[in-house]
C-alpha cells in the first residue's frame, strides 16, 4: 500500500541524500571530508560510520 504522500517523502529522502552524496564527494575531493564544515575539527569515526554523509562534529549538530 502506498499513497501519494508516502511516494512524494521517499523522493524526499533520495534528493536528500543525492544532495548529500554530492556535497560529500566534494569534500573528498577538497580533502576536507571527515572534518566539520563549521569548526574543521575531525569528525568522530564513530559518527562516520553511523552516517558517512555526516558534515557537522557533535558540537555542532
Ligand atoms: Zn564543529
Amino acid at each position: 500500500m502506498s499513497n501519494v504522500q508516502d511516494e512524494s517523502a521517499l523522493l524526499d529522502d533520495a534528493t536528500r541524500d543525492l544532495d548529500g552524496v554530492e556535497a560529500a564527494l566534494q569534500r573528498l575531493d577538497a580533502g576536507i571530508y571527515g572534518r566539520c564544515e563549521a569548526c574543521g575539527v575531525a569528525i568522530e569515526p564513530r559518527d562516520l560510520q553511523d552516517d558517512p554523509l555526516v558534515h557537522l562534529c557533535s558540537d555542532h549538530r
